[in-house]
């Protein structure tokens, strides 16, 4: 039976990142993963071969459309599947192999099988018991599903099916219209599918500014984007190679269907907290599934501790390796702290959308004053001779104190611009600050300046 100072359950972004800062502050440390590689869903099936495929078809949609403009004449590409596929794959084994090779350097045991906690301070992986004494449960969550919707990941897929399908669809149907449908939805419409997204709610991506969403649903329509909003989905019925989709559209209850041959249930994710022995433990989990901590990420039991997916707040992966770290350096004494209020969340789709902190509507809700700077990606150079000047960047600021208090943008590398605002505001910067900080010509990020001019005397190119 090994002795470890930590072991970690899940290798995710939560789990990994939290298992090496615990050895560089010195602690003997384990890691758990049922997987056959380590990276969690981010690595495997999440972030990392989504975006290849995102990058994949994007690099495919500019051939087809910008490339001729451009005086780039010659045949455009066509598709090869499985070659797209394997490059997936490959993304892929180079980020789990990455993280194979960070544990081997920072001395981390990598326990492999899935774990349970059969009493305190003891970790079994199949025939053995390990002890430890700190267990850090980091094990994440799986795709959610509704009730009538049976997913068998091949015609009725979760994220995880619609990552490895067998063919390009001619119709996929996404139920769902928050960040995974809409990315993957995303891919398979520039790969040539029909691709119709039924949303629940009258909006996409529920939690962004509602300008932003409004805009973007406008740009994934003119893409050939199908939108049905207000529609709750009352069932799928699926043959081996079709599927059925009935909805009810909520504002008059009149009932509707769709055919698909590939449907993407993507309707959110749930933790995977039970039947590994926290509840045997008595570990407090909440209705939704999620292992309760403090907020030092400490569960009700002593020793034990969560992070990541399985916990509250926004299921993300920088999130999940914020926690881990915290978590570490708490248990190794030092004093960390996660600040929640600049989380970015980012889309990353043709546009990308990216958001952080406050939204116009949270701010009407709090009763703050606030103003509003933007800038339309049309005023910037760089972008229109890109194709790319579609969207704006948004920020808010206090209208007192000029102190910014959230972004918004859609746009080009609006997943890299917002973290400009995420550091201003990590050090309480007002507007002013970023408009009078030199940025470099032509670049994106001179629409952020802009923006930030705009909450004071106003931009220059407007
Ligand atoms: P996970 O990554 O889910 O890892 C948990 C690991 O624990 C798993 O490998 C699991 O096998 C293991 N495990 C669980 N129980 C046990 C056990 N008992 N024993 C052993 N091992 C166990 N987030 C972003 O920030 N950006 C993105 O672009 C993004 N894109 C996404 C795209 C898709 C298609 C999906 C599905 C998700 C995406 N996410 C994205 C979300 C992101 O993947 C998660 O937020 C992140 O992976 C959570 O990390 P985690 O460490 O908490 O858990």
């Amino acid at each position: 039976m090994a002795q470890y100072d930590v072991i970690v359950i899940g290798s995710g972004p939560g789990g990994y990142v939290c298992a090496i800062r615990c050895a560089q502050l010195g602690l003997k440390t384990a890691c758990v993963e049922g997987r056959e590689t380590l990276g969690g869903t981010c690595l495997n099936v999440g972030c990392i071969p989504s975006k290849a495929m995102l990058h994949a078809t994007e690099m495919l949609h500019e051939a087809e459309a910008n490339f001729a403009e451009m005086g780039l004449k010659g045949k455009s590409p066509s598709v090869d599947w499985k070659q797209m596929l394997s490059y997936k794959q490959k993304t892929i084994d180079q980020n789990t192999g990455g993280i194979e090779f960070l544990f081997k350097k920072n001395k981390i045991d990598w326990l492999k099988g899935w774990g349970s906690i059969p009493e305190k301070g003891k970790v079994k992986v199949g025939d053995e018991t390990h002890s430890a004494k700190h267990i850090i449960v980091a094990s994440g969550s799986e795709p959610a599903s509704l009730p009538g919707v049976e997913i068998d990941e091949t015609v009725v897929v979760s994220s995880t099916g619609a990552l490895e399908l067998s063919k390009v669809p001619k119709k996929m149907v996404v139920i769902g219209g928050g960040v995974i449908g809409l990315e993957l939805g995303s891919v398979y419409k520039r790969l040539g599918a029909e691709v119709h997204v039924i949303e629940f709610l009258d909006k996409i991506t529920p939690t962004m500014d509602e300008e932003v969403s409004r805009q973007f649903q406008k740009l994934l329509a003119k893409q050939g984007i199908e939108f049905t909003l207000g529609a709750a989905v009352q069932g799928v019925e699926a043959t081996k190679q079709k599927a059925k989709v009935s909805y009810k559209m909520r504002k008059d209850d009149s009932e509707h269907e769709i055919d698909a041959d590939v449907v993407l249930v993507s309707t959110g994710r749930k933790p995977v907290s039970k039947g590994f022995g926290l509840e045997d433990l008595g570990v407090e989990i909440s209705e939704r599934g999620q292992i309760k901590t403090d907020d030092h990420y400490r569960t009700n039991v002593e020793g034990i501790y969560a992070i990541g997916d399985a916990i509250d707040g926004p299921m993300l992966a920088h999130k999940a390796e914020d926690e881990g770290m915290a978590c570490a350096e708490g248990i190794a004494g030092q004093h960390p702290h996660v600040n929640y209020g600049v989380i970015p969340s980012v889309i990353y789709t043709h546009p990308e959308v990216s958001m952080v902190g406050r939204t116009e509507q949270d701010l009407k809700e709090e009763g703050r004053e606030y103003k509003v700077g933007k800038f339309s990606f049309m005023g910037n150079g760089r972008a229109k001779a890109n194709f790319a000047a579609d969207g704006f960047v948004k920020i808010l600021a206090d209208k007192t104190t000029d102190r910014v208090l959230g972004a918004h943008i859609i746009g080009p590398m609006a997943g890299d611009l917002i973290h400009e605002i995420c550091v201003a505001m990590e050090f309480g910067a007002a507007a002013e600050d970023i408009a009078r900080t030199c940025h470099a010509h032509p670049t994106y990020s001179e629409a952020v300046r802009e923006a930030a001019l705009a909450c004071g005397d106003g931009p220059i190119h407007s």
